[in-house]
């Protein structure tokens, strides 16, 4: 029986251990990856805004965090994969067979990238999709490109791409884009970069890579192809709920909800991280709400003694 069972060891998660560590709770993480940091690993552009810590990429951020992790003290399982967790029981049942109990379980499992679902995005995975503009810089360079999206990532993509591709073309559903406005500003500032609104990618087309694609026009009949040799797909996140949707409270967009103190409709529940905040999902705020998830359930460990 541990004190505290964490589901997730991005940010949000190693925070919360890193605390519950401190405050004396026998602490057990489970990560399904192999590598710790969750989205910190697929973070390639600089990081800024976590006050106090400029750091290159996720990675190099990671390496910071992970000094301090590797001087802690709990247990850090990877490559783990959940069977199923029961909230109430607080048990956690693993394909490999094992059981975890504990009195507390803190929920930290992020978010995922959105997909379109349409032909060609997976079949093109590594022929032509584009996974990071900072990344794939060099790879894409020279080449014409589109990004779908209307919102901080597309544009902040786009904006990248354009430093290095001849044509960007930015197709987003909207009216009007959702990204910020001083991304907006530079967006319209950039020549290469055009901007298809209220419209669709309806498919990926290629032979072995990625080589054009279908656009449909909200007031169109019919769609219409553009020659592309890159595609890069920044529709947002969803939450990685699926585990425990039966048995939590969630929005309307699968995110759990949570108090000012990070806990779920069930007792001794607790998501921190971005799968409880769809508003503002920075590292800053993972590692807060892991400070306080941590605090609170020593309160309340300690008042049981
Ligand atoms: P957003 O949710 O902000 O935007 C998603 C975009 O994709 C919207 O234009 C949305 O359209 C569109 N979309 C969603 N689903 C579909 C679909 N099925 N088909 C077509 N279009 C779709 O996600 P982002 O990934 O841009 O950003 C996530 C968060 O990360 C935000 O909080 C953002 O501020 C932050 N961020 C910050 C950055 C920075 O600080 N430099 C950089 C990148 C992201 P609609 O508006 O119609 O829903």
């Amino acid at each position: 029986m541990h004190d505290v069972l964490i589901i997730g060891a991005g940010p949000a998660g190693l925070s919360a251990a890193l605390w519950c560590d401190e405050l004396g709770l026998d602490t057990i993480v489970l990560e399904q990856n192999e590598q710790v940091g969750g989205q910190l690993i697929s973070i390639y552009g600089p990081i800024e805004d976590y006050p106090g810590v400029r750091a290159n990429n996720g990675r190099e951020f990671l390496e910071r965090f992970s000094e301090r992790v590797s001087e802690a003290d709990f247990d850090l399982w990877t490559n783990v994969e959940i069977e199923s967790v029961d909230l109430k029981a607080k048990r956690v049942a693993l394909r490999s067979g094992e059981e975890l109990q504990s009195i507390s379980i803190i929920i930290a499992t992020g978010v995922r990238r959105r997909q379109l679902g349409i032909p060609g995005e997976r079949e093109f995975l590594g022929h032509g999709i584009i996974e990071s503009a900072n990344k794939d810089r060099n790879e894409f360079a020279g080449k014409d490109v589109c990004v779908v999206g209307g919102g901080d990532a597309a544009a902040e993509n786009a904006l990248l791409l354009a430093d290095v591709c001849p044509t960007v073309t930015l197709v987003h559903r909207r009216k009007t884009l959702r990204a910020r406005p001083t991304f907006v500003q530079k967006l319209q500032g950039q020549h290469c970069i055009t901007v298809f609104p209220e419209s669709v990618v309806t498919r990926i087309l290629g032979s072995d890579k990625v080589e054009a694609v279908e656009i449909l026009r909200k007031d169109a009949l019919k769609p219409f192809q553009m020659a592309v040799q890159g595609v890069m797909i920044r529709i947002g996140v969803e939450p990685n709920t699926d585990l425990f949707r039966e048995q939590l409270q969630l929005d309307d967009e699968g995110y759990a909800i949570v108090t000012s103190k990070h806990e779920t409709n069930v007792a001794n529940v607790f998501a921190i991280g971005d799968v409880s905040n769809p508003l503002a999902p920075t590292i800053s705020g993972a590692t807060g709400a892991g400070a306080t998830a941590a605090k609170v359930i020593a309160t309340r460990l300690n008042a049981r003694q």
